[in-house]
């Protein structure tokens, strides 16, 4: 396999922060990679050395086998970019925007294409192309900058935060989109806070934390989302779980008392039962089973949470 993304060694300090030490990537051809991270980890500082929009302080990166310092527009034609922080305040109308960055990219394929190009994205992702960009709502801008970017099917898409803004219905479109992409060729790589994303999307998948690579493979066997929060409310034991004795506080306490992975565990008695929060490390089952011991009246087991996943498997005191 070739790299479509090949960094070595990246280094870029601001004064005195680092936003990136010693960064090794390769990003395979064809493949999606997602580069997850806690906020200021240094995804978007990564991204934007791969497009020349700031250079690196040490290091190299290649992409599409150029260096992007000296490659520049007919690299980035072979390029979709999704920006981080996409500001669209001109009066044009989406369909006058987009046809203008078509006619930049100017890759030899008719307008006519770009249009239908345009105009079927539109349509899979629900914006209205005929409003001066400015009036659209966070969201829908967001749905104009992934139209430029996918519209001339580069190589490679580099995104940032692809979905930041976008519901869930259009979220599970964009997922698609990228997966679309990989099976006609292209390399996506994308960056976000939200693993259920990732993994949805992503063959590999690297994690930066404070501008460093703490872990690089795929996303199952790096066991990121082993760390979720759970929340129940609790109401009397069923019969015959009945500890000797005991409030019912005490019995969700020695109820749970054994099961594994089970932390930072908050127990409150109120009107309504025992609620009970806290994260679970690792597999979920021992602890429905000894929830089960009593009667649920709710339980919430939320998504994975990155932060608290990075945090786990590096420890939170920074051994990182
Ligand atoms: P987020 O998820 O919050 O967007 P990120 O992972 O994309 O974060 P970066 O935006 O790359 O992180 O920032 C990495 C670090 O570099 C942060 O500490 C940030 O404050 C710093 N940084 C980024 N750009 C600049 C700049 N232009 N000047 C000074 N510091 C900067």
């Amino acid at each position: 396999m070739t790299a479509a993304i090949e960094t070595v060694g990246l280094h870029k300090h601001y004064g005195r922060t680092t936003a990136l030490e010693q960064l090794s990537l390769t990003v395979q051809q064809g493949t999606v990679f997602g580069l997850i991270g806690p906020n200021g980890a240094g995804k978007t500082t990564a991204l934007r050395t791969m497009l020349d929009i700031i250079r690196p302080s040490g290091g190299t990166v290649r992409v599409l086998g150029e260096d992007p310092r000296r490659a520049g527009s007919p690299l980035r034609r072979r390029i979709g970019y999704l920006p981080g922080e996409l500001r669209l305040e001109g009066r044009l109308s989406g369909h006058r925007l987009l046809a203008f960055y078509a006619g930049v990219s100017g890759d030899g394929r008719s307008l006519q294409a770009s249009k239908q190009s345009i105009n079927d994205l539109a349509d899979r992702l629900g914006v209205d192309l005929s409003k001066p960009v400015r009036s659209l709502s966070k969201g829908n801008k967001q749905k104009i900058g992934l139209i430029q970017a996918f519209m001339h099917r580069p190589e490679l898409l580099i995104l940032d935060e692809p979905t930041s803004g976008l519901d869930p219905l259009i979220q599970r479109e964009f997922i698609a989109m990228v997966r679309e992409a990989r099976s006609a060729g292209q390399t996506v790589l994308l960056s976000s806070h939200m693993l259920s994303e990732i993994q949805q999307a992503a063959d590999d998948v690297a994690v930066l934390a404070a501008g460093r690579l703490v872990a690089e493979g795929d996303v199952a066997s790096l066991r990121l989302g082993a760390v979720r929060r759970v929340r129940a409310l609790l109401g009397a034991m069923n019969e015959g779980a009945k500890h000797a004795g005991g409030g019912s506080l005490e019995d969700v306490r020695r109820g749970l008392a054994g099961v594994p992975g089970v932390e930072d565990w908050d127990l409150s008695l109120g009107a309504a039962g025992v609620a009970v929060s806290g994260t679970i490390n690792g597999a979920i089952d021992p602890l429905v089973k000894a929830l089960a011991a009593f009667e649920v009246r709710e339980l919430a087991i939320e998504e994975p949470d990155l932060e608290e996943s990075v945090l786990h498997m590096y420890g939170a005191g920074g051994a990182i």
